[in-house]
């Protein structure tokens, strides 16, 4: 394994290990990939992210339809949408999938996010979809969400969680914390006596135009 690779695996576990110290994410539910040359690493199933090691990370063929991996712990149960998701999406090379609190909870209820807050235009459109359900690690589950991130850069998975990509781990934990606090933030305005007021089309392809330069910007190393 090169300098190179063991930078990029620590830098997932170190987002792994984050996104639960911060209470973003819960136990061993959620999993984080990023692209690697023409294979995907991904973290593997139901371990402790305390417990990880760059060792520990599986390492798959993007190309591979088997689900075969190199490493010694099995594969996220959800390396079909992460595998997939990269395919389809070259711009991708990272994707967190959470159960963060607020994003399922609208997931639950299966309610898209419309445009209630401006940053909604981060993710490549008027609304957040939220994914047709299907049971955790299937073809069918990866179909859907296909569907649900055609042109965005994140997903809500009904009764499930979320899904964000971005075109390295920055940028992708950055877009899952934004769709939480969006999530959570029109969670509460739903409990106000006559809801939220929405931004129209033309005010969030307006915000879209300074997308391109403003939020966080890619380092080299992610
Ligand atoms: P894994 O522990 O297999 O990654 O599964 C967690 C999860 O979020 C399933 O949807
Ligand atoms: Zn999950």
């Amino acid at each position: 394994m090169t300098n190179e690779e063991r930078a990029l695996r620590q830098a997932i576990i170190d987002k792994c290990i984050w996104m639960n110290s911060s209470g973003f994410n819960q136990g061993t539910s959620g999993n984080i990939s990023a692209r690697w040359g023409d294979r995907m690493l991904i973290t593997p199933s139901a371990t402790p992210y305390e417990q990880l090691t760059p060792e520990s990370i599986a390492s798959m063929p993007l190309a591979d339809e088997t689900g075969a991996w190199d490493g010694p712990l099995k594969p996220s149960t959800e390396w079909r949408f992460h595998r997939d998701i990269l395919r389809a999406r070259p711009d991708a090379g990272a994707v967190v999938h959470t159960h963060s609190t607020f994003a399922t909870v609208l997931a639950i209820a299966r309610k898209e996010i419309p445009s209630c807050h401006y940053m909604i235009a981060a993710f490549g459109g008027d609304e957040i979809r939220c994914a047709d359900y299907a049971t955790y690690g299937t073809a069918e589950l990866s179909a859907n969400a296909l569907k649900a991130m055609e042109g965005r850069n994140g997903c809500l998975l009904a009764n499930h969680g979320m899904i964000a990509i971005g075109s390295g781990l920055d940028k992708a934990m950055w877009l899952a914390v934004e769709l939480e606090t969006i999530a959570r933030q029109y969670y509460h305005t739903l409990l106000l006596a006559g809801g939220p007021a929405l931004l129209s089309k033309e005010q969030i392809a307006d915000t879209r135009k300074g997308f391109s330069t403003y939020g966080l910007q890619d380092r080299k190393s992610a």
